[in-house]
């Protein structure tokens, strides 16, 4: 049995401040640890305030993305070894966004997947299609591409650790969520893919989530699909009640 594990990206917003308050109050309103594994993913910034407001309770800290390296000449990145030495937990790599925007490719993916473990961070694996490739049909051959590239060259104790999101492009942040038999067809296809690839026990053992106009309202169901472990949620998680109902829903 996989244990649900929901994520809040807070992508760049909020101050550090209202973060570190965000916390506070959900403290005590959390549901317990073993029954749902809750992260918040803020801006590098806040995490050291974050990771402390989390002391003792159950939230999860997690970066947005890393550098691969563990020190040297990289003029504004941030490094595994940095966000291990203030607790983080999670590191989210290859969103959609730093794939658009920043030029992320499958294969840096690879590379920061394999230095999140080597300092025990557990990578959130973003993957997921265009709209273009969804009406062309590529979606599966695609995502099944990325998830290969993503995990290549880990072994199995890591694999089975590994968090992947897949979170389709045309549903990020604009209303227009998969409908969950969509979002279940692929997260299905994935985990077929763990199985050929890699094997039966990694198959099983990985979380898949999904991201895209999560909200409270269709939680539920998309967490009542056969593959779908958990969510990404941004919008939605910046809002304590929201977050909260997603949470609860776990
Ligand atoms: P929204 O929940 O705002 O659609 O964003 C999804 C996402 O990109 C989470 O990483």
């Amino acid at each position: 049995m996989r244990k649900p594990i929901i994520a809040g990206n807070w992508k760049m917003n909020k101050l550090a401040g209202e973060g570190a308050r965000f916390l506070m109050d959900l403290r005590e309103k959390l549901p317990e640890k073993d029954k749902v594994d809750t992260v918040v993913c803020a801006p590098f910034i806040h995490l050291p305030l974050l990771t402390e407001a989390a002391r003792d309770f159950p939230v999860s800290i997690g970066a947005q993305n890393m550098h691969f390296e563990d020190s040297g000449a990289f003029t504004g990145e941030v490094s595994p070894e940095m966000l291990k030495d203030i607790l983080v937990d999670y590191v989210v790599l290859g969103h959609s966004e730093r794939r658009e925007l920043f030029g992320e490719t499958d294969e840096s993916v690879n590379q920061k997947v394999k230095a999140a473990f080597n300092h025990e961070l557990t990578p959130i694996v973003c993957v997921g299609e265009s709209l273009e490739q969804r009406e062309n049909n590529e979606t599966f051959t695609f995502v099944e591409q990325q998830v290969k590239n993503g995990l290549e060259g880990l072994s199995e104790d890591q694999l089975k650790q590994v968090v992947i999101a897949y979170e389709p492009i045309w549903a990020i942040g604009t209303g227009k969520t998969a409908t969950s038999e969509e979002a279940n067809d692929v997260c299905t296809h994935i985990r077929q893919v763990l199985q050929d690839t890699y094997s039966k026990g990694v198959a099983q053992a990985v979380r898949i989530q999904y991201g895209g106009s999560v909200k409270p309202q269709n939680i539920e169901e998309l967490l009542g699909m056969s593959d779908i472990d958990g969510a990404l949620v941004g919008g939605a998680s910046l809002e304590e009640d929201s977050f909260l109902k997603l949470v609860e829903a776990g």
